[in-house]
């Protein structure tokens, strides 16, 4: 059996990405305590679960019409990951569910295995969240994901600090 972990009760959970624009790394970075575990996510991961998570609180919503609304309030200096950065793993799946009767959603993280694995090697980390928790994390995720090169106005393509050749312009550096 592949290792799996639960982080109950949480203490924080975040993402934040490392490294120069167009070569950043993304991470999901979650407490318990003193206890830290780290895990390598895509971008795109992270702007599909805070798409997912609206939908998926708005569902949680409606069938509990008595909970109070989450909040999406963070404070950026509380949100970025803390090294050691050391991740466990890169994240293949990631996943949502809620536990009605303690109220909190828990993320699932699946270990992206190389093809020669078998599926019950992949270990698993569970980041047992309170909904604001998860709410906060995706909404400074969105922010991080944004933050990344700047949109060339001519032809729409992301551009590099070291200088963009805009097909628009015929390969000229702008
Ligand atoms: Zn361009």
């Amino acid at each position: 059996m592949a290792e799996e972990i639960d982080l109950q009760p949480l203490t924080h959970i975040t993402t934040d990405a490392i490294g120069s624009p167009g070569k950043r790394v993304f991470y999901v970075q979650g407490w318990q305590g003193n206890r830290t575990i780290t895990l390598i996510v895509e971008k795109i991961q992270i702007q599909s679960l805070a798409v997912g998570l609206e939908q998926f609180l708005a569902e949680v919503e409606q069938k509990f019409p008595d909970l109070p609304e989450a909040s999406a309030d963070f404070l950026e200096d509380k949100m970025h990951i803390q090294p050691p950065v050391d991740p466990l793993f890169r994240v293949g799946e990631l996943g949502l569910g809620y536990d009605a009767e303690r109220d909190l959603v828990v993320l699932v993280t699946r270990e992206l295995l190389a093809e020669e694995q078998e599926p019950e090697e992949g270990r698993v980390v569970r980041f047992w969240c309170t909904r604001s928790q998860i709410r906060a994390m995706c909404h400074w995720g969105m922010e991080v994901a944004s933050r990344g090169r700047a949109i060339c106005p001519q032809c729409g393509e992301p551009m590099d600090p070291a200088g963009h050749f805009c097909p628009k312009r015929n390969g000229h550096k702008h």
